[in-house]
């Protein structure tokens, strides 16, 4: 019950029904709410798509927040579908809100590179040590949960594909710290642009692998 006078139900009922779907009332708020990121990506996983809107603490369990705009965050399906109806049961699961938990003023995202053919990475998260052990623990969980390792990965592995002829070229026109240069610059733009970002990390455990710059790039 919310509030001690309307079901669960009910309040769900509002938000699917008069906000959430086409021609209702309240679906020029929906639409507003899920237009609202730059460059249309998620802001939970900063790479799909946004296609529907994630309530941040789900409806199932804070039913009462069901169409609180506040609690509307845009999303994309994977990362709604990896979030859905998972009840916080310690400061520690709270998810993080893309617009709240401010956590890109650090860094935190990195990877390291793995010695295969083709080179792979491993994403990882490593807070600063400054932020309250509840906020380090979030941004674990949100990583974990939303499966970012794995999505990053998969990202990165394209870049490379797509990257490795012209590396290619670097490193037999001008060697090994030629091509450590080139990928730091780009460690810096892309550091520029999202210092969380998976191009960033990606870039920056490239520039830092002997092994990748000397020809692991291949
Ligand atoms: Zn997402």
């Amino acid at each position: 019950m919310v509030g001690g006078v309307i079901t669960k139900d009910e309040m769900e009922a509002v938000y699917t029904q008069r906000m959430a779907k086409k021609g209702a009332p309240g679906r020029d708020i929906y639409d507003k709410l899920i237009s609202a990121p730059a460059q249309g990506r998620c802001p939970l996983c900063a790479q799909r798509l946004v296609t529907t809107l994630d309530h941040h603490l789900p409806k199932a369990h804070y039913p009462a927040l069901a169409v609180a705009p506040l609690n509307l965050v845009p999303s994309c399906a994977d990362c709604n579908k990896a979030k859905l109806d998972i009840a916080p049961r310690a400061a520690t699961d709270v998810p993080l809100h893309p617009y709240f938990d401010d956590i890109d003023q650090e860094r935190w995202l990195y990877a390291e590179v793995i010695k295969t053919r083709p080179a792979a990475l491993r994403f990882y998260v490593d807070a600063p040590n400054t932020w309250d052990v509840v906020l380090q623990r979030r941004v674990r969980t949100h990583f974990k949960t939303l499966g970012l390792a794995r999505l990053y990965a998969t990202e990165a592995a394209e870049e490379l594909f797509n990257i490795h002829h012209y590396l290619g070229d670097i490193h037999a026109a001008t060697g090994t710290d030629a091509v450590r240069s080139h990928l730091q610059e780009r460690a810096a733009s892309c550091r520029h642009s999202r210092r969380n970002g998976w191009r960033t990390a990606a870039y920056d455990a490239w520039a830092a692998s002997d092994w990748f710059c000397g020809g692991g790039f291949m």
